[in-house]
């Protein structure tokens, strides 16, 4: 076997696909978000970012900025072991109990990444819960996709936020067998919203547990940034509900809140939790400070929905192609993956802003996209420029319309 050759043939069809992915190479700057220098070809120079997950700011929120300094200072870089060898700081245990609070559960337990709590989370529950079927939504995360698979127990896809599919798959199965529901609130591609209380009333009747991914939604929705499921009165209902620190909290980490009997067993049995380092205590400081400050503050998140629906209603009037969402992510179609590049290397090259091309297996061919995400610190002026920059784009372009 020649591996080299291997290797470079994989990566030629991906070039040949159109969906090599390069990485914007950024140097974010502290205080201006959402400017940011590129580094390109030797030069620097500074762009407007319209596609970044830290949804608030909070990752240049000064209160966030002030624990992680203090944090350092105190404790130092790295928390020094795993969480059951000298590991544990006590940045992580308030933080657990803030994460528990805000979602109304017993208890919470931190990981390295949201990525890694999904992985572990349903990789403990579907390996070691006899005979459990676990039934997915069909656009789940990767990262619940592959905890569901390492488990390897029975799947069952489910078509997207369908009650009556899912009460259709559940019926097949005796009411006393071990039966998971996993779905997440806000899809954070198309950014449409789960029908919460429906999965639970139809999970509820077939004795099923739910597992919900609030990635997309804490620290943006609820009343104190609780997610959806706090929003529509329904956390109490889910067994579990998983999230990040990384995107509206601005930090890094992820988490998982529920019972504390469900909390202690991922605890005792999970190994991607067990055997890895725990967060740095100045990022659980960080996001510690993150999530407290938008429990008690409101401002940045309606800030948020006034200008999404701000940058929805603008790029409209100027006839560019907006998928229809309820939430703050505002999709734009291309419907074809070169094209898409060539709407984001013109972005870049001629008007100084980034968007980063949204093409398969993260959505499906033909409906290539630019994911854009508004924050409470885009001003109206950089939401002029980008809808006067892609009119000017699809124009040269002669990308279709919106209908
Ligand atoms: C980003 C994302 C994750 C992973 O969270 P990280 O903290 O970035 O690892 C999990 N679920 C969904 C739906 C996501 O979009």
């Amino acid at each position: 076997m020649n591996y080299e050759e291997f290797f470079r043939n994989k990566i030629r069809n991906l070039h040949e696909e159109g969906r090599y992915r390069i990485f914007a190479d950024l140097e974010r700057q502290s205080g201006n978000f959402p400017v940011a220098t590129v580094h390109r070809d030797g030069e620097t120079r500074d762009i407007v970012v319209w596609c970044s997950n830290d949804y608030l700011g909070m990752g240049q929120n000064r209160v966030v900025l002030d624990a992680i300094h203090e944090a350092i200072d105190k404790c130092g870089a790295g928390a020094g072991g795993t969480r059951n060898i000298s590991g544990t700081n006590h940045y992580h245990v308030l933080l657990e109990k803030e994460l528990a609070e805000l979602h109304g559960k017993e208890s919470a337990l931190l990981f390295t990444s949201g990525f890694v709590s999904n992985l572990a989370a349903l990789h403990t529950l579907g390996s070691l819960l006899p005979d459990c079927v676990i039934f997915s939504d069909e656009l789940n995360h990767a990262s619940m996709i592959d905890g569901i698979r390492s488990s390897r127990t029975e799947k069952k896809i489910f078509k997207h936020n369908d009650p009556h599919d899912l009460d259709r798959q559940l019926s097949q199965y005796p009411k006393n067998q071990a039966k998971l529901v996993a779905f997440e609130s806000v899809y954070s591609m198309d950014g449409d919203i789960a029908p919460i209380a429906e999965l639970c009333d139809v999970a509820d009747a077939h004795n099923a547990m739910t597992y919900l991914d609030e990635v997309h939604a804490v620290g943006l929705y609820g009343a104190n940034g609780g997610g959806v499921s706090q929003r529509d009165g329904v956390a109490h209902r889910l067994t579990v509900i998983e999230g990040t620190l990384a995107k509206a909290f601005g930090v890094m980490g992820g988490y998982v809140a529920a019972s504390s009997s469900v909390v202690d067993f991922i605890r005792s049995y999970s190994s991607a939790f067990i055997f890895t380092t725990a967060l740095s205590p100045a990022l659980a400081a960080g996001a510690l400070a993150s999530v407290r400050h938008l429990r008690n503050s409101e401002v940045e998140r309606a800030r948020h929905q006034e200008r999404a629906a701000t940058l929805k209603r603008r790029l409209m009037a100027a006839g560019l192609p907006v998928m229809q969402s309820p939430s703050h992510i505002v999709p734009v179609l291309v419907g074809d993956p070169t094209l898409c590049r060539n709407v984001t290397d013109l972005l870049m090259d001629r008007y100084d802003i980034y968007v980063q091309p949204i093409n398969y297996p993260t959505v499906p061919r033909g409906t290539e996209r630019l994911r854009l995400t508004p924050s409470p610190l885009h001003t109206d002026e950089q939401i002029d420029a980008l809808t006067s920059a892609l009119g000017e784009i699809w124009h040269d372009l002669g990308l279709k319309q919106a209908a």
